[in-house]
């Protein structure tokens, strides 16, 4: 059967169409950060895929079910059953999203000086870890250096080092081990079973807790039946529950997995950790039956819950994905290979060679995606990895200068992804006319949320 989205529209919303004049100007007026762009001046929004995706009619018809009594509602009831069915951990609570997970298990974990290791710390568990004088330590596996290597499994951990961390004398310091599946910081890149097996046996023999940030536990699962020996007869159902129950627990933000505009979890095994996470819950959150989210949005979340496992879904979504990369590498544009599913992160800094880093050379493919389109994205590069000092000026670039092109889930078709490619093959006829950028305000915290930017013509270089 050929590839098609496995859904129909029935509800629709208008996208902007500008011109070329209104998108300089709204760019201009943004500083030249399409953080600080409306979503009105945007025809195709690939900033991320978190909270972005389209609800079904199933969930739209569970969010009237919702009950919104303050405790014990029933609305929490059908959540229930779906997570313990799911993840099978005894103690979970809902949370408005993934960091709110994060800030009340490391906090209920972690002691000040501890040490959290991971495949790759997203950057708010990093945060997370750091806010309470902990240091966060990221073990990525060798062929994850390697941008245009096709290892399929670039998000596992570096099980050699994970080994010889644990096994040091001192090594009590170590907290916890988390594994992001799919590893976003990496690429959006999956981690095999047989890695997250090996790792947790590394942790277990020496005896420290090992959860996941499972954000993407659907897209991980879907890339193991695709890639993993021994797993192609599996459905992606049965791989995601392996996988939770490998584990003494997760964390997740379930605005992208759970198909929903807010919420996430944290659940575990360990029913004296879960005790010190519910107390934090009630004092930051809300109460253990709702915490933080509305009965409305729990009903939704059970539903998507049920849906994201689909492998007609995740087929499609996947062969999407795979197909903007076939464009945009017919465009000769490289990216980080192989693609995962849900972003495409573009070479930017091989397109634009005549950009050093402190031209921002990622920041200026994203921007220029937007001049010439109307698409926003967002640079992962030295404007938001680099270091820099007070002057704006870039002391430290990152290692490598990427656009990350993510892909809300059920929102846009394949012509609007066609749409997208074509807008980067005008680009990339002519790289050499997109011009750098340099920092006029750059505030010292979440500097690329905040920071305004100016053109460099090319005859100032
Ligand atoms: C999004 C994300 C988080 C944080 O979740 P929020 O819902 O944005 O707070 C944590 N880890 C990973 C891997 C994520 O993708």
């Amino acid at each position: 059967m050929p590839l098609m989205e496995p859904y129909r529209i029935k509800v629709v919303e208008p996208i902007p169409i500008t011109t070329r004049a209104e998108r300089e100007h709204a760019m201009a007026d943004a500083g030249y950060n399409p953080f600080n762009l409306r979503a009105d001046q945007v025809t195709i929004d690939l900033l991320s895929d978190s909270g972005t995706g389209a609800i079904s009619a199933e969930q739209q018809a569970a969010g009237t079910r919702g009950d919104e009594s303050y405790a014990g509602a029933r609305s929490y009831y059908r959540f229930r059953e779906v997570i313990a069915d799911l993840t099978s951990y005894p103690h979970f609570f809902p949370v408005h999203q993934g960091r709110a997970a994060e800030r009340i298990l490391f906090s209920a974990l972690l002691k000040p000086g501890q040490v959290s290791i991971s495949n790759t710390h997203f950057d708010t568990t990093r945060a997370n870890v750091e806010l309470l004088g902990c240091t966060a330590r990221d073990l990525p596996c060798p062929e994850a250096k390697n941008l245009d290597g096709d290892f399929p499994f670039k998000g596992d951990i570096d099980l050699v080092q994970l080994e010889r961390i644990l096994g040091e004398p001192g090594a009590g310091n170590v907290g916890v081990v988390v594994m992001t599946i799919t590893n976003n910081g990496g690429g959006g890149q999956p981690v095999s079973m047989a890695n997250l097996r090996a790792a947790r046996d590394i942790c277990r023999r020496y005896g420290v807790p090992y959860f996941l940030d499972a954000a993407r536990f659907a897209e991980n699962a879907w890339l193991v039946t695709q890639r993993e020996p021994g797993y192609a007869n599996v459905s992606p159902r049965e791989v995601a529950e392996e996988a939770f129950a490998l584990a003494d627990g997760c964390v997740a933000s379930l605005k992208k997995d759970g198909i929903v505009h807010m919420g996430g979890i944290v659940a575990m095994r360990d029913p004296e950790l879960a005790k010190r996470c519910e107390l934090l819950l009630i004092a930051g959150e809300g109460f253990t039956t709702y915490g933080g989210l509305s009965g409305r949005e729990l009903d939704m979340l059970a539903q998507g819950l049920l849906e994201v496992t689909d492998p007609a879904y995740l087929g499609a979504r996947a062969a999407q994905t795979s197909h903007l990369a076939q464009l945009v590498a017919d465009a000769g544009v490289d990216i980080v290979r192989p693609p995962g599913i849900h972003a495409l992160y573009l070479n930017a800094g091989r397109l634009l060679p005549h950009l050093p880093p402190r031209l921002f050379p990622g920041h200026a493919l994203a921007t220029e995606l937007y001049l010439a389109g109307g698409v926003r994205c967002a640079e992962l590069g030295s404007l938001y990895l680099g270091e820099i000092d007070d002057d704006g000026e870039l002391q430290r670039p990152a290692p490598y200068e990427l656009v990350r092109l993510a892909i809300p889930r059920r929102v846009y078709t394949q012509s609007h992804l066609e749409y997208v490619a074509e807008t980067l093959a005008q680009i990339a006829k002519r790289p050499e006319r997109v011009p750098g950028y340099r920092l006029v305000e750059s505030p010292p915290i979440l500097r690329h949320f905040k920071c305004r930017l100016e053109q460099v013509p090319a005859d100032a270089r």
